[in-house]
């Protein structure tokens, strides 16, 4: 999601989504019926169509820029466009939307630009990024995963709620109005501080599962988190959006065992006759022989 802009509730949709997926690992059942991954979100201001509509008037200048198609990126085009495509095929599989975002992915040329998404389902990644940071796919594919996590959690329209809720009452509010708010009223940017790090947290904890689910090992999808922590320096921010690197990573371990589980069970999803649970494990099992071809269908903050 835009830097600004990140969302979260105590108690809710995430909650309940942890407990259908718990359950369905403790029972062994349900597992085909069940949406692993259930993000609907009630209580919410406004419409999720007006919060995209809103989004994507103040989206930030990249996203303009973006190229509608894979032709965005230069050097590793067919990497990110299956990588893509494989999270996409898991999110569709495993999280239950009322309305299903309009996924499009853009990939630029800006070293400014990491990875942001909007509510609507548009992401973009920045190629100098995966360059210079020599992402390994299954980095990328936790980058991307944490983007389209704060889109099927609607972190956009938790913060927005968030910051309705703290502005004085009473007085009529359109998506734009709140925005404006957000864009201007530093002190109520410093009191969405713990919505923003709240959101940042889940969409790890999202990501994890979801590039588990996709086939991506868990512990090389952490990999990103691990870097990002050993090179973080101590920097004072009138208003900080993220976690430090040092926290997420060790909240985001605490899920390893459980995003295990679920690389187990995506496997046998992709591959009925695929061995045990523990056949993953220690083994590289996702590879490009064996992935189906994707296509980008659509082409910097993390
Ligand atoms: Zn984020």
């Amino acid at each position: 999601m835009v830097e600004r802009s990140q969302g979260n509730r105590a108690f809710g949709p995430r909650t309940r989504g942890c407990l259908t997926l718990v359950m369905a690992l403790v029972t062994g059942t349900g597992w085909a019926q069940e949406a692993l991954l259930d993000f609907a979100s009630p209580g919410l201001a406004w419409t999720a169509a007006a919060v995209r509509t809103a989004s994507e008037s103040a989206a930030p200048p990249e996203f303009g820029s973006a190229a509608t198609s894979a032709g965005g990126c230069v050097t590793h085009c067919a990497e990110i466009g299956r990588i893509w495509g494989e999270l996409l095929a898991a999110a569709r599989a495993h999280a239950r939307l009322d309305q299903a975002p309009d996924w499009q992915l853009g990939v630029v040329q800006d070293d400014a630009v990491e990875a942001q998404s909007l509510p609507g389902g548009r992401v973009v990644l920045g190629e100098p990024f995966v360059r210079a940071r020599a992402l390994p796919e299954a980095q990328i594919a936790f980058v991307l995963a944490h983007e389209i996590a704060h889109v099927l959690h609607q972190h956009e329209r938790h913060l927005l709620t968030a910051a309705l809720a703290l502005l004085p009452r009473d007085v009529p509010r359109t998506v734009a109005d709140v925005y404006v708010e957000m864009d201007f009223n530093l002190a109520l940017l410093r009191r969405l501080e713990v919505v923003m790090h709240q959101a940042e947290l889940e969409a790890d904890e999202t990501a994890l599962y979801l590039t588990a689910l996709a086939g991506y090992p868990p512990a090389d999808s952490l990999g990103f988190l691990e870097t990002e922590a050993a090179g973080e320096r101590p920097v004072a921010h009138v208003v900080s959006t993220h976690p430090a690197a040092s926290v997420r990573l060790e909240r985001a371990r605490r899920f390893l065992p459980l995003a295990e589980r679920l690389a187990d069970y995506g496997q046998r999803q992709r591959d009925p006759l695929s061995d045990t649970e523990a056949g993953h494990r220690g083994t590289p099992f996702h590879g490009t022989d064996t992935s189906p071809a994707h296509t980008v269908r659509n082409s910097s903050t993390f």
